[in-house]
């Protein structure tokens, strides 16, 4: 079982069983939201996840304004960010590997949106797809 948190402390999760993936995603949103190069993604089904704790939700749209395709959850205290879900595959979620407690079972094994990627960013040996995260 895999636990986390959120800076502050208000949000604590449980993440359980096999994750589908673990992704790293150079998408200009994730650099945003993360302040970071990157996001490390947990990949896993959305009932694996269990949040206590109250999340703030931003929907992300697309250039008209249009459908919903991500909201990405984070802690209204700390801003930390959780859980990212994706509306397009629906009850399929990303939780953020930077909160959780243990990191040392991080595994990335796919990166994804590499067209934003940093050019001094480099990660040898990791599968790459277009796909959005
Ligand atoms: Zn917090
Ligand atoms: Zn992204």
């Amino acid at each position: 079982m895999r636990t986390g948190h959120c800076l502050c402390g208000a949000v604590t999760f449980e993440l359980a069983g096999d994750l589908i993936a673990t992704a790293i995603c150079h998408c200009d949103h994730c650099q945003r939201q993360s302040g970071g190069a990157f996001s490390v993604n947990l990949v896993a089904h959305e009932s694996q996840l269990t949040v206590n704790g109250e999340l703030r939700t931003y929907e992300e749209r697309g250039e008209n304004n249009d459908d919903v395709y991500v909201r990405r959850k984070f802690c209204p205290s700390c801003g930390s960010p959780i859980v990212s879900e994706l509306a397009k595959t629906p009850g399929v979620i990303a939780v953020k590997a930077g909160v959780l407690d243990d990191k040392s079972a991080v595994a990335p094994n796919v990166q994804v949106w590499c067209v934003d990627k940093q050019p001094w960013v480099d990660l040898p040996g990791m599968a790459v797809s277009l796909d959005r995260e």
